[in-house]
C-alpha cells in the first residue's frame, strides 16, 4: 500500500464514533466506519441526553432525530438516599434507547457518506506511508486496510488499540463497575418523564423509561460488594431498599450486564495519526450522566485536528487534542469525579440531600452543569 486507503477510519459506531464519522463524511472525507457488533444493540446506559448531549445533537444539525425516534422529555430527577427524597426539576433532557439512538447516528453517517463494516472488529497497528494501519477481523477473515487518521472511538476498555501504542490506561484504584437490565413496559411503579436515582452506600441505580415505555436500569458498584451480594440483582435490590425507593422483584429474573471497571484515565490520548474519543479517552463514572454527552462534544472537537491531520501529521496536533479534550471534557469530569467522592461518604451526602432540600437554589450548580451552560465554548467545525 502506497497511500492510505481511507482518509479517515473509525473505531467503534457508539456516539461518539458515528457522529465523528457523520461529520467528517460531512466534509467529503473518506470515512471507514467499523463496528464489531450488529446493530441495534443494547448497551448499559441510563439513555438520559443531558443539555449537552442535545445541544451537540443539533449543533451537528441531527436534532431532528429525537423527535422522529419518539425520545421522551425528562422534567424531573427524584434522587433517594439513606430514606431521605429528593425531587428536582430538570432544565434539559430526553430518554432515549441506546439500541435506537446510535443505530440512527450510524445510519446518519452512513447517508452522510460513510462506508460502515460491520460487525468487523479493527485494532491500530503500526505505521504506513502517510498513514496508519489498521487490522480488521471478522470471523477468521483478516484484512490491513490504512487511513491518514485513526480515530478510537471503541468505548471502555479500547479495544481498538494495538499494544505498538504509547498509550497506557490507568483504572482508579476502587472503581466500581456498571450494570444494567431493562425491564417490559408492563413493570408498574417508576414513572415516565423523570430519572429516579437510588443512591446506597456502595452504589446507585438510575431507573427511566424509555420511549417505548420499557423501565431501563443502569447502576455502578462496588466490585467487593457486588461479589459479595451475589450479582447485580441482589445489588439493585439492596440499595432501592436502602434509598427508601420501592422493590421491583422483575429485576431478580432480568437479563443483567455488566462493564469493566468504570473510572480510567488514557494517557496520552494521541499517537502519530492517532486520536482518542469517547469512553476510549477516559470515563467517570456515570452518576451525573453525561458520558453521551461528552462522546458527541467529543467528536464535534475532534473534526478540525482530523482535517490539519489529512494534509500533514506533526506532533502538535496530538498535543492540541490533549489541550483541547481537558478543557472541554476534562473539567466536566473533575464535577463529577467530585460528587462521586461525596456520595461514597454517607455523612457527607446525607448533609448534602438534606441542605439540598431546605435550600434548593443550592442545586443550582449541578442542574446548569447539566444542561451544560459551558457548551457555547464548543463549536462545530466548519468544512474547509
Ligand atoms: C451504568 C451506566 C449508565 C450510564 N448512563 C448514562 C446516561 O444516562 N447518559 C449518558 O449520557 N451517558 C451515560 N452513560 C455513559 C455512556 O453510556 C457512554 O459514555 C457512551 O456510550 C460513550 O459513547 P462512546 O461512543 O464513546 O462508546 P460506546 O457507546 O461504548 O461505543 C463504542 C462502540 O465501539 C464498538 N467497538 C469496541 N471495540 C471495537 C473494535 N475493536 N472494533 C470495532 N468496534 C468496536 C462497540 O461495540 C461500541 O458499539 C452510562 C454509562 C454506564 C456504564
Amino acid at each position: 500500500m502506497s497511500t492510505p486507503e481511507w482518509d479517515v477510519i473509525v473505531i467503534g459506531a457508539g456516539p461518539a464514533g458515528a457522529l465523528a464519522a457523520h461529520q467528517l463524511a460531512g466534509c467529503q472525507l473518506r470515512v471507514l466506519l467499523v463496528e464489531k457488533r450488529l446493530f441495534p444493540r443494547w448497551k448499559i446506559c441510563g439513555s438520559c441526553l443531558n443539555g449537552v448531549a442535545l445541544r451537540a445533537l443539533e449543533q451537528a444539525g441531527l436534532g431532528h432525530l429525537l423527535a422522529e425516534l419518539g425520545a421522551d422529555p425528562l422534567g424531573r430527577i427524584r434522587l433517594g438516599l439513606q430514606g431521605q427524597q429528593l425531587e428536582l426539576a430538570l432544565p434539559a433532557g430526553r430518554s432515549l434507547s441506546r439500541s435506537r439512538l446510535d443505530l440512527a447516528l450510524c445510519e446518519a453517517a452512513v447517508a452522510a457518506g460513510a462506508v460502515l463494516r460491520t460487525p468487523w472488529e479493527a485494532t491500530v497497528a503500526g505505521p504506513s506511508p502517510g498513514g496508519r494501519q489498521v487490522l480488521l477481523r471478522c470471523g477468521d477473515q483478516r484484512q490491513i486496510t490504512s487511513a491518514r487518521v485513526v480515530l478510537v472511538a471503541s468505548g471502555l476498555g479500547s479495544a481498538g488499540l494495538g499494544p505498538e501504542l504509547p498509550i497506557e490506561t490507568r483504572i482508579n484504584p476502587g472503581a466500581r463497575v456498571g450494570a444494567g437490565c431493562e425491564l417490559e413496559a408492563g413493570v408498574g411503579g417508576y414513572g415516565n418523564g423523570t430519572i429516579h436515582m437510588a443512591v446506597g452506600r456502595h452504589g446507585y441505580v438510575g431507573l427511566v423509561r424509555n420511549e417505548a415505555g420499557a423501565l431501563n436500569l443502569a447502576a455502578a458498584f462496588d466490585r467487593p460488594q457486588l461479589i459479595a451480594a451475589g450479582g447485580p440483582a441482589a445489588s439493585a435490590a439492596a440499595v432501592l431498599a436502602e434509598a427508601g425507593f420501592d422493590p421491583l422483584p422483575q429485576a431478580a429474573a432480568a437479563t443483567w450486564r455488566a462493564t469493566p471497571a468504570l473510572t480510567r484515565r488514557c494517557k496520552p490520548l494521541a499517537a502519530e495519526r492517532v486520536l482518542l474519543l469517547g469512553d476510549a479517552a477516559g470515563y467517570v463514572e456515570p452518576f451525573t450522566g453525561e458520558g453521551m454527552g461528552w462522546a458527541l462534544v467529543g467528536a464535534l472537537a475532534v473534526v478540525p485536528l482530523v482535517l490539519q491531520g489529512q494534509k500533514d501529521w506533526n506532533r502538535s496536533l496530538e498535543r492540541q487534542w490533549s489541550r483541547r479534550h481537558a478543557r472541554l471534557i476534562g473539567s466536566r469530569q473533575r464535577f463529577c469525579h467530585g460528587l462521586a467522592f461525596a456520595l461514597r461518604r454517607p455523612g457527607l451526602s446525607r448533609a448534602l440531600v438534606s441542605a439540598a432540600g431546605r435550600w434548593p437554589a443550592l442545586t443550582a450548580p449541578l442542574l446548569q452543569h447539566l444542561d451544560g451552560v459551558t457548551l457555547q465554548r464548543i463549536s462545530p467545525a466548519p468544512c474547509p
